[in-house]
């Protein structure tokens, strides 16, 4: 795999007032780049390093699974969303959410709850399971990856996501996210390549 950070998809002022540009500042350079450089630091040098992300994620547990889905998991987030994001999706990925959860204000509903009701650290995501879509949480690094999932959307909500912006208010950085940022573009485009 390439140990560099991938690029963020906009500038960290970008999202503002949504998601500020201290949050990008120590979310993206300190958070991310930190689990990157644990990574490099535990398999740089070992047979492992020639893997792909996504085949250490699968193969890997403890510290290295941990670094390894961190990586992951935060490019997937920061390419889910987009400046003046959010709103309601279209076409095939507003017909498949209206399928799975009733309607879109359904599905947003389902999303902010699943992501209020995780414990503590981890994720809240859209993913195709076998064709059908759901929403479910993960605790920490864990990643839809590993259940053979397809993984189309999440948002981070770990409170330093959402701390400098939203204090300790995870509904309402959920609520922001869906209104706000996601790039539901993207999400479409995912939800096609899953179907590949
Ligand atoms: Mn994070």
């Amino acid at each position: 795999m390439d140990f560099t950070l991938p690029p963020l998809p906009y500038s960290k002022e970008a999202l503002e007032p949504h998601m500020g540009r201290e949050t990008l500042e120590f979310h993206y350079e300190k958070h991310h780049r930190g689990y990157l450089t644990k990574l490099e630091a535990a398999i740089g040098s070992t047979p492992e390093a020639k893997n792909s992300l996504e085949e250490i994620i699968r193969s890997s547990k403890g510290g290295i699974f941990n670094n390894a889905a961190q990586v992951w998991n935060h490019t997937f987030f920061w390419e889910s969303m987009e400046p003046s994001g959010g709103g309601q999706p279209s076409g095939q990925i507003a017909q498949a959410i209206t399928d799975a959860f009733g309607s879109v204000d359904g599905f947003v509903k389902t999303f902010i709850d699943t992501g209020a009701a995780q414990f503590g650290s981890g994720y809240v995501w859209l993913v195709s399971a076998n064709g059908e879509l759901r929403c479910k949480s993960t605790a920490n690094a864990e990643c839809p990856l590993t259940d053979g999932e397809s993984p189309l959307l999440t948002c981070d909500v770990w409170e330093h996501a959402y701390y400098l912006d939203h204090r300790n208010d995870r509904v309402k950085f959920l609520q922001t996210f869906m209104a706000n940022l996601v790039n539901w573009d993207r999400v479409e485009q995912r939800l096609l390549d899953s179907k590949k």
